[in-house]
């Protein structure tokens, strides 16, 4: 299956924010992209993640350890036509046949696209982004010089992907906890101590670290960034060793170790006083990517869904004929096209204040905000997807002959790794005790509401009103102590999840046509009306034919 030409909402959503000449190119190239992940990329997937796992080669057969991580050659090829495919190469340099740079929205349609297959692999190319990233920031020239070319290869120099290494034993959402040291020996530095879970371990050729120098404060203020090669010139260790090589529910096509660093050279990135700050904005990057593959999930899930419910027979009649399956499709293709859009939205938002410049303070916290809100939403829904996928095939979907069983499993990681749902809780909590992010989302999104003609309006009357909800929760929240803050502030962050959302379906409706305006219908319904309240419209079953059979 060519999955850009199975998703017509990728195209609708593309042509709103790439030129016509971008456009143009795009197309074509997620045409091609579409398809190899489609057949080729999602066939070695299922290989990857069942006998043909990362594994990790200790030592050899002199007996000396050379911690070096095997990947089956299907995988490597999906490494090699992926960068080739520019995905991280195209944020950073020219694009030769249009002759300019590409953007993070172009790499974010290739991630959603792979991400339907092999979300596994999906984690590695967020390390590298993040990497390039960092380096390209923050890196001075002689780093850039020496790793940028490789970090952003598409096949012209050797490709090193990259990692990002923060999490140690005694902490992973507290960071300042970290205990890596830097010593300072002249022209580097030399890193010791352990990560605790390093993905991409043994697989990149430079990793993005946190340490302490010597002398530096405790907390997150006394970190600094480094840049680390995985191997020295001649080929060998750079003080590094992979203890084992975890276990893990899902994601492994992409190999996640336990690190040690003994000695390990080391250069530093940018103001050593900055190491935290530098990497938590590559952390909000991933968020993003993690945001692509929850909706990528989705969208596979929606297409399992669909197809078995078109070939099954049960009691004598065609699944989909079932009225509780209708709704159940109209509600994934509903909801999965609506967060696909609102992640677009993100993304967009985040080429203009982040990818090309660095934007308003006022800006980067309400791109924050956005990008707390909507990780932990389409995390979440990534789960819930793959599990109404497996409802779906009833038996078959528990049995991994079929990708439901894998959907789940990678589906899982996502609301762990880049910050739990209780840590981005705290973030927009953070947000709106430090920048008033508050006043700024509702000015938003009132804004927003004002300049959707009047019959949208009246349908998206539950966001006006659900704003002055979200202005009285607020006030008592301002006034609450911490416990009873921290207590509230998931509750807070759904609440302006399902605005902004409600919000996003209904601008695509204002441009979109008769069948945006339906999806924004049905998505407002779904969102707003009390779930377990008789429905006398029954909309989606009404409207089933033109949601899902269309
Ligand atoms: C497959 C995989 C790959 C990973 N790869 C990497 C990697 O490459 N690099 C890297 O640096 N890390 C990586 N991680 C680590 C990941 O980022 C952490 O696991 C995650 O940030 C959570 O940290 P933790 O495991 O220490 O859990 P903890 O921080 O111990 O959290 C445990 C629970 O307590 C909750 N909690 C913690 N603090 C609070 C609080 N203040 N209030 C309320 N609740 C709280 C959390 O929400 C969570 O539910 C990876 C993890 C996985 C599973």
């Amino acid at each position: 299956m060519n999955l850009y030409q199975a998703d017509p909402n990728l195209s609708f959503i593309l042509q709103q924010y790439l030129d016509g000449e971008f456009y143009q190119w795009a197309k074509k190239e997620l045409e091609d992209f579409g398809l190899l992940c489609g057949t080729e990329i999602d066939e070695r997937a299922v290989h990857t993640d069942r006998e043909g796992q990362p594994r990790l080669i200790k030592y050899n057969r002199y007996g000396d350890e050379i911690s070096d991580v095997w990947l089956n050659e299907g995988y490597k090829k999906t490494i090699e036509q992926t960068y080739n495919s520019g995905i991280v190469g195209y944020i950073h340099k020219k694009i030769p046949e249009i002759g300019r740079k590409g953007n993070y929205l172009y790499s974010f349609a290739q991630g959603y696209l792979l991400s339907q297959v092999e979300p596994g692999f999906y984690c590695p190319v967020t390390l590298t982004m993040a990497t390039a990233y960092l380096l390209e920031r923050y890196g001075n020239e002689e780093l850039k010089q020496q790793f940028l070319p490789h970090i952003i290869s598409t096949g012209d120099v050797e490709l090193y992907e990259g990692a990002t290494f923060l999490t140690e034993r005694q902490g992973g959402s507290d960071v300042g906890a970290n205990e890596t040291k830097a010593e300072n020996v002249g022209e580097h530095y030399l890193l010791s101590g352990e990560k605790y879970f390093a993905s991409n371990a043994g697989a990149c050729g430079v990793a993005m670290v946190l340490a302490r120098m010597e002398g530096a404060e405790g907390g997150t203020k006394g970190l600094s960034l480094f840049l680390v090669p995985w191997r020295n010139e001649d080929g060998s260790l750079n003080g590094i060793s992979i203890r084992r090589l975890k276990d893990k529910l899902g994601v492994r096509a992409v190999p996640s170790g336990e690190v040690v660093l003994t000695k390990a050279k080391a250069f530093l990135v940018g103001d050593a006083s900055r190491g935290f700050y530098y990497m938590m904005e590559a952390l909000n990057l991933s968020r993003i990517c993690n945001t692509i593959a929850s909706v990528g999930i989705m969208q596979r899930a929606y297409l399992e869904a669909k197809s078995y419910a078109y070939k099954r027979d049960a009691f004598g009649n065609r699944l989909k004929d079932y009225p509780m399956v209708q709704e159940t499709l109209v509600k994934m293709r509903v909801k999965q096209e609506v967060e696909t859009s609102a992640s677009f939205v993100l993304v967009d938002f985040f080429d203009k204040v982040v990818g090309l410049n660095q934007g308003a303070a006022k800006d980067q916290a309400l791109l924050r905000l956005l990008i707390a809100l909507l990780k932990a939403e389409t995390a979440e829904e990534a789960i819930h997807f793959s599990h109404e996928a497996i409802e779906m095939h009833g038996g078959n979907g528990y049995i991994e002959d079929f990708v439901t069983p894998r959907l789940l499993r990678d589906a899982q990681v996502l609301t762990v790794w880049e910050g739990t749902a209780n840590i981005l809780g705290l973030e927009v909590l953070r947000l709106l005790n430090k920048f008033e992010v508050d006043q700024l989302f509702l000015k938003y999104i009132e804004q927003e509401y004002e300049k959707l003609p009047p019959k949208l309006q009246e349908l998206g009357l539950p966001v006006k009103v659900s704003c002055e909800g979200l202005k009285e929760f607020i006030e008592l929240i301002k006034g609450a102590s911490v416990a009873e803050q921290t207590y509230h502030c998931k509750r807070l962050a759904k609440l302006m999840t399902k605005i902004f959302i409600s919000l996003v379906a209904l601008q695509d409706a204002a441009i979109g046509g008769e069948r945006k305006e339906l999806v924004a219908r049905l998505f407002l319904d779904q969102t707003w009306r009390d779930p377990i309240s008789y429905d006398p419209e029954m909309l989606p079953l009404k409207y089933f034919h033109q949601i899902v059979e269309e």
